[in-house]
């Protein structure tokens, strides 16, 4: 065979593996053979976040209306944050949830953990990452980066359970967004570690491969954010491999972390 078109078929089935592990990692597990739109709705909650043309109608509050959260300042306090959060309707989850899961930690924490939406466990106890995913991260908080849970801060792109625990769609994700920028301005954290596709891809504000990412330093606002698998997804494909790699992600955000004078008390 022809050196070039090797090459080409090589890259080609390399991101074929990609794009299947990404999917993998949102959850799909059943594949039709009729084309997809994928990731659409992290990418138009994206350019409704970013005020891009167009976006509005298809999604999120609009650009007129009074921010909820802009108005308290670069630096709010959490509580002003939940404060104006208040008993929110600005989506459809409202209707369908127990509870809104605002976050969970220390409100100076120098280490902050986005995830994706609350699931049954979290919707019911109010507290974000407390079902068997939950577990899995605080087993790898605890018992790996020998932090207590309790130093470090952890929330959602969304705070409301979606039914099913589908992913968030795009105007769910756009109507909660003010709400996650301003944990993050509130919390000044030293270190952001995003959880899997969903959450890498809207604070980083592109649609990303998160098999091409994880493991690589990106920013947010001035703050190093380490992408990396979603602890459900490790669950489902629970290799050493994977494992592994979330393990040297965590350990290289802690190491970041303290590098910038971050401290995580026991
Ligand atoms: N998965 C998430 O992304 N967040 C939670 O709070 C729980 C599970």
């Amino acid at each position: 065979m022809d050196r070039s078109l090797a090459n080409e078929l090589r890259d080609t089935l390399a991101s074929a593996h990609d794009a299947i592990r990404d999917l993998l990692e949102e959850g799909v597990e059943l594949f039709e053979r009729r084309p997809a739109i994928l990731h659409a709705p992290v990418q138009a909650a994206t350019a409704a976040s970013e005020g891009t043309e167009g976006a509005e109608a298809r999604s999120g509050p609009k650009a007129s209306e009074a921010h909820p959260v802009r108005g308290l300042g670069p630096h709010p306090t959490l509580e002003a944050v939940r404060a104006a959060l208040g008993d929110c309707t600005r989506c459809r989850l409202a209707a369908g949830r127990t509870q809104i899961v605002f976050g969970d930690g220390n409100p100076d924490a120098d280490l902050l953990f986005v995830g994706e939406g609350p699931g049954e466990q979290e919707d019911l106890q109010g507290i974000p990452f407390v079902g068997r995913a939950g577990e899995l991260l605080t087993q790898m908080i605890e018992r790996g980066l020998q932090v207590p849970r309790r130093s470090v801060y952890i929330c959602n792109i969304v705070k409301c359970r979606p039914p099913q625990n589908r992913t968030p769609l795009a105007d769910e994700v756009a109507a909660c967004r003010a709400f996650l920028d301003g944990q993050i301005d509130a919390v000044q954290p030293k270190v952001i570690v995003a959880l899997g596709k969903p959450a890498t891809s809207l604070l980083l504000g592109r649609e990303v491969s998160i098999t091409r990412v994880r493991g690589i330093f990106q920013e947010y606002r001035g703050i190093p954010l380490m992408p990396t698998y979603h602890p459900a997804f490790v669950l489902r494909q629970y290799t050493p491999e994977n494992r592994r790699l979330v393990w040297e992600d965590l350990k290289a955000a802690l190491a970041r972390a303290r590098e910038r004078g971050g401290r995580f008390d026991a």
